[in-house]
């Protein structure tokens, strides 16, 4: 009698126990949760907290070396060790309306979802993390050594973090720095059953901090233009323009991979200017870079700084460039520049303020050590004022494609076979006799040339779909014709190139301004 009561009392204290450990547990995820959003800037969603528990989070601060960011990569670690691979923490949710939860749609739910507990550290498994019971307990600042000594010893309490990374974590870290490949190649599998995965997660405006309440919505509208999906449009993607694409990556992209080789001397070029007939891949260009890069990529049409801004321009500039520098590493891509940087006196005072503004935030680039780069794109460089010019330490002349691109991008575009909405679509072409008629055509007439090629046989079928949706409601059997060399000529013969003659004018200003 008297062991089964004594029995019982030692489950209900284990019981009270573990309560309690959970308690504490949740606790310290709310106060690091709170120090992360605050070291991040969100402002708003860290008070929010602090209310919602009167004020409780704000009565701790977490033990030196801690973060939420290494409890995390503990875990990693952790599960690397057990599973053999890193765990995937989110994922992004069905939107309303779809069903497609993952119970719903058979698809099993990660055991690392984050909606779950993170899991008991076992102190044997646990490569780094060798817990060291009394001397996890000693390094304690006021709140942890506050708690009882027996719940520092469980779960991820901060204490005991604290002491496996001041300690012992050469395991861990050596798993880690080992497997970095494992890392990437994990992060990249989890990326690509959720193509948002890694949508970029911009940092609050609310720690934006040194701006007025109306450069604060200017800010706000400029967020506006930076990419958050990534454009996919990778190097591979652009036909042709191999110096181009070598002279943009060492320019824009290997400063930021490689920023150990880029100092002194080889400090990268804050300013590139792409230049060139209008179609030709400059846009391609900046957004191969916003997608290799995962810089923060601010999108912006020079001209429509302009006509909407008329009046606040030059302040839109600023903050341009003040948000570039607090998103950093930054590019700002501004296209379109001589619409706002062309050398044509008399203008508008507003337009020249806002010109002033845009070369000192230029020079004060040059000689920051921030990595905000501007890529500027122009098809009528004549037109730049030579001040801007002066800046723009690097031109690369974008030009006309080449016979052998103007064929590759004829052979991608009218491939002999390709599917269009289910529908086969078949080419017979001299691929290089039609790049040789297509001399001084841009990518973008190419373009444009294949695709009213490939819309010939495509509107011929219109009349029969039409006629027949009235009937019954079986599609019938499509067959296009082949789209044939000759059809392309006729193409042709209607399609003007539309920069031919501007090659001269480029050729020569390229050789007047030729950078390096
Ligand atoms: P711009 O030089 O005026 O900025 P873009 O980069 O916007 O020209 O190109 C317009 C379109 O022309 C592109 O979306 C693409 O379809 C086509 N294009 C032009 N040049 C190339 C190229 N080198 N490779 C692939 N597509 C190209």
């Amino acid at each position: 009698m008297e062991l089964s009561y004594q029995s019982m009392k030692i489950a209900h204290q284990a019981r009270e126990a573990d309560e309690l450990r959970t308690e504490m547990r949740r606790k310290n995820l709310l106060i690091l949760i709170y120090q992360e959003l605050l070291g991040q800037g969100y402002m708003a969603a860290a008070l929010a907290l602090d209310q919602e528990t009167n004020g409780g989070v704000r009565k701790f601060e977490v033990c030196d070396n801690i973060d939420l960011n290494m409890v995390l990569t503990e875990y990693e670690s952790y599960h690397y060790v057990k599973f053999q691979k890193y765990p995937k923490l989110i994922r992004r949710k069905s939107e309303p309306g779809q069903g497609q939860s993952s119970a719903k749609s058979g698809t099993k739910k990660s055991p690392c979802s984050s909606v779950k507990p993170l899991p008991k550290i076992s102190q044997t498994l646990q490569p780094g993390n060798s817990v060291k019971k009394t001397a996890a307990t000693s390094h304690t600042n006021e709140h942890c050594s506050a708690l009882p000594t027996e719940l520092l010893e469980f779960g991820l309490n901060v204490s005991s973090i604290r002491s496996e990374t001041a300690g012992e974590t050469a395991i861990g870290r050596k798993v880690q720095m080992s497997d970095s490949k494992g890392l990437i190649n994990d992060i990249v599998k989890g990326a690509s059953c959720d193509s948002d995965y890694m949508e970029k997660l911009l940092k609050p405006l609310s720690g934006f901090y040194g701006m007025s309440g109306e450069m604060r919505e200017l800010a706000a509208i400029i967020s506006k233009d930076i990419y958050l999906h990534s454009p996919d449009v990778r190097w591979e993607d652009i036909i042709g323009l191999e110096d181009a694409k070598r002279l943009v990556k060492e320019a824009v992209v290997y400063p930021i991979k490689y920023p150990q080789l880029f100092t002194g001397i080889l400090s990268p070029w804050k300013g590139l200017l792409l230049y060139g007939p209008p179609g030709t891949g400059k846009t391609l260009l900046a957004k191969a870079v916003a997608t290799e890069c995962k810089t923060t990529f601010f999108n912006i049409s020079a001209s429509s700084i302009v006509s909407k801004w008329r009046g606040d321009s030059e302040k839109l500039v600023r903050v341009l460039f003040e948000l570039a520098r607090y998103h950093a590493p930054s590019t700002i891509f501004l296209d379109e520049l001589e619409s706002v940087m062309s050398q044509r006196g008399g203008e508008h005072e507003g337009s020249r303020r806002m010109k002033t503004e845009l070369l000192v935030r230029m020079d004060g680039l040059a000689k920051s050590n921030d990595l905000v780069f501007l890529l500027a794109a122009s098809n009528l460089p004549w037109e730049l004022d030579h001040a801007m010019l002066r800046r723009l330490e690097k031109r690369i002349l974008v030009s006309l494609p080449s016979s052998t691109a103007r064929q590759a991008m004829i052979s991608d575009w009218l491939p002999p076979l390709s599917t269009t909405g289910g529908v086969e679509l078949r080419t017979e072409l001299d691929y290089e006799t039609l790049a040789k008629e297509m001399d001084g055509y841009s990518g973008s007439d190419i373009r444009l040339v294949c695709k009213e090629a490939a819309m010939r046989p495509v509107r011929k079928i219109f009349d029969a779909l039409e006629s027949h949706l009235d009937g019954d409601s079986n599609m019938p059997a499509i067959q296009l014709e082949t789209v044939t060399t000759a059809d392309l000529r006729e193409v042709i013969s209607h399609t003007k190139p539309s920069a031919r003659n501007l090659m001269d004018r480029f050729t020569a200003w390229e050789r007047e301004y030729m950078s390096v």
